[in-house]
């Protein structure tokens, strides 16, 4: 079963043509990475499944929804920004708390789970602080508890490292890819580095022009690249 699809969705901003009829399955429970060149159309991929933007034509499911006309909040996905959008005057723990808050979430459970999604990503000490008084990464780790308080059914991060320094997007790498795996949620993970989509996804899905060159394991793109763009763009050039 796919957990995410989407089927020919086509998006233009008046005469620009940025998705150009994209089919794409992402299997249940599996981490997409979305990769291509600045431009390709890969955030608007993103932001149509969030419900950010609309199709001009074509259906997005989840699970076995046709969640194309939900709003955002009907649709059970959760959204990791490149800036992580922390709310300034809260702390942490109300912070990562807010999904439930908003929903209605008891405060007994509402604090069990902040405790169990802090735990997770190493910031059971810092829910007392404000995001100003943490650093880059512990903010990151914050943004990803947030997301996933809610167990959705789709995990969407849109360059979430660009703004860490090289040492710390190594280490966040591997700390996603980890959460990843814990989660019942199928990801997708937009990026325009072929070494983080090769090193942290179980898919990579290579975009170019608005249009799907080729979805297969990190392996396979590498070692039999469907055509030229792919093999040049992943570095391994024929
Ligand atoms: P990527 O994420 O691959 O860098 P985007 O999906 O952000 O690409 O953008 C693809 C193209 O669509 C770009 O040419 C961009 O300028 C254009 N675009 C994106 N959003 C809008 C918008 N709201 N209005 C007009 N053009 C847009």
């Amino acid at each position: 079963m796919s957990s995410v699809l989407y089927q020919k969705v086509v998006k233009s901003f008046g005469a620009l043509n940025v998705l150009r009829s994209l089919d794409l399955a992402v299997p249940d429970h599996k981490f997409l990475a979305l990769l291509g060149p600045s431009g390709c159309g890969k955030t608007t991929a993103l932001r149509i499944l969030a419900g950010l933007d609309m199709p001009s034509a074509g259906k997005v499911f989840i699970g076995e929804r046709d969640v194309t006309r939900l709003q955002p909040r009907d649709r059970d996905i959760a959204m990791v920004f490149q800036s992580y959008a922390l709310y300034p005057q809260m702390t942490v723990a109300e912070n990562i708390g807010y999904p439930l808050w908003i929903r209605g979430t008891p405060d007994a459970g509402r604090k069990a789970k902040i405790g169990e999604v802090a735990a997770i990503l190493e910031i059971g000490h810092l829910l007392d602080r404000r995001p100003r008084q943490l650093s880059g990464g512990q903010r990151q780790r914050v943004a990803l508890a947030r997301a996933i308080v809610r167990d959705p059914a789709a995990f969407l991060m849109d360059e979430p490292l660009s703004n860490l320094d090289a040492r710390l997007r190594l280490t966040m790498r591997g700390e996603i890819k980890r959460l990843c795996q814990r989660l019942s949620a199928t990801t997708i993970y937009v990026t325009h580095d072929q070494v983080e989509a090769l090193t942290m996804a179980d898919f990579v899905a290579v975009m170019h022009g608005g249009e799907l060159q080729q979805m297969a394991p990190p392996i396979e793109i590498y070692d039999r690249p469907a055509n030229r763009f792919v093999a040049t763009f992943v570095g391994n050039p024929p």
